[in-house]
């Protein structure tokens, strides 16, 4: 069957015409398949991000919807219109690039002004929407400057107004804060939110960085070997991920061995150690009482508990203190792979940071989900 993870969306079916819709599209280069049956829904002014590791697909997917390649299945369609046969520029899509891709003769003024020009746009109209936008992204002033004479932040802005001028339906963003340090990148991520929100403009962001995807997005689709497994909200990706991959690829988490004792309609009830918890049935489909699987632990959603309510003991391998909280490595039969890692609050852990004390784990059955075990 194909997974269709965009038609879960129940508020989709009701939604107004997508922004940008992926109809089954996959793309393969020679024998290796790029991107596989993929079926998204872009929301009109929505942040969706494409997440996943290196060569799962999505700056293919990102290039499929700008038109700088073309399908070998499946339809495209950008504002309710069939674009798939429809050349990059004439989709009225704006890019930027990890690499900027300035025109590094062209004057600041004239880079931005380059999309414009090539629609006929007239002069007079040209120079107020330029200076609109070089307003917009502080860079007033910088017009006559040539791109080596900027800084690496005012280059990434000079290519977001040249993207946004045009007053693109979709921008799409490939990486755009990969080449930027640190604390820049954190100050372009909240200006790239602020404008994209004030300018209401749907925007498909492409990144590898977990962190990045979770603070930025509406929406991520998460993606793996040129797949969509999961689209959803970063708190539902976080709380209730659809399989292992998302689960292990969306923040922290342990892997506990776990018997299904009882399915119940949506939900099963699962065993690990003298403790049952309540997990979603859905990802266990198939498996009946008695299985063996693996239940997926926020380190925050495990407790130092009395004994008589833990689910199981363990010994502390390592306490390594992170200013707020304290995270705590235990060795434990129960894990998966023999270890776990849950987060303390500092005053929590005070007597377990040595290593080899005793420990008894409780589990907050909140948000616990259990995955079909794996050889
Ligand atoms: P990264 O984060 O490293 O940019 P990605 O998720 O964007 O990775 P893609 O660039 O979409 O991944 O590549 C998906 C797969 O398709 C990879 O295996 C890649 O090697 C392959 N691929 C991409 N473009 C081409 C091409 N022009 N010719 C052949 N193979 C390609």
């Amino acid at each position: 069957m194909l997974s269709r993870p965009g038609d879960r969306q129940p508020t989709e079916q009701v939604a107004a015409e997508a922004a940008v819709r992926l109809d089954g599209v996959s793309k393969r280069f020679g024998p290796s398949v790029a991107l596989d049956q993929a079926w998204l829904k872009v929301r009109r002014g929505e942040f969706m991000t494409l997440l996943g590791p290196s060569g799962c697909g999505k700056t293919t997917l990102l290039n499929l919807v700008a038109g700088f390649l073309a399908p070998n299945e499946g339809e495209i369609f950008i504002d309710g219109a069939l674009v798939t046969d429809v050349p990059a520029f004439a989709r009225q899509t704006g890019i930027v690039f990890q690499n900027y891709a300035l025109f590094p003769h062209m004057t600041v003024a004239n880079n931005v002004a380059y999309g414009l020009k090539a629609r006929g746009v007239r002069k007079d109209e040209i120079r107020r929407r330029v200076a609109e936008i070089l307003a917009m992204m502080k860079l007033s002033g910088y017009e006559e400057r040539k791109p080596r004479e900027l800084s690496g932040g005012q280059q990434q802005r000079v290519a977001l107004a040249r993207a946004l001028v045009i007053e693109p339906k979709v921008l799409l963003l490939d990486e755009p804060f990969s080449a930027l340090d640190k604390n820049l990148r954190a100050s372009m991520q909240v200006e790239v939110k602020e404008i994209q929100r004030r300018l209401g403009v749907t925007t498909i962001f492409v990144t590898h960085d977990q962190s990045e995807a979770l603070s930025l997005s509406d929406r991520i689709a998460v993606m793996s070997a040129g797949r969509i497994c999961q689209i959803d909200t970063p708190e539902a990706l976080y709380r209730r991920p659809a399989d292992r991959f998302v689960a292990s690829f969306i923040g922290e988490g342990s892997l506990l061995h776990a018997t299904i004792e009882q399915m119940a309609g949506d939900s099963a009830i699962v065993s690990v150690g003298r403790s049952k918890i309540a997990v979603p049935a859905a990802p266990l489909s198939g498996l009946s009482t008695g299985s063996q699987v693996d239940l997926f632990v926020r380190p925050e959603h495990m407790q130092v508990g009395a004994p008589d309510t833990a689910a199981f003991e363990g010994q502390v391998a390592a306490a390594i203190y992170q200013g707020d909280h304290v995270d705590l490595y235990v060795d434990a039969p129960e894990a998966a792979n023999g270890r776990l890692m849950m987060r303390l609050a500092a005053r929590e852990a005070a007597g377990l940071s040595h290593a080899g004390s005793k420990v008894a784990i409780a589990i907050l059955g909140e948000d616990a989900v259990a995955f079909p075990r794996t050889a």
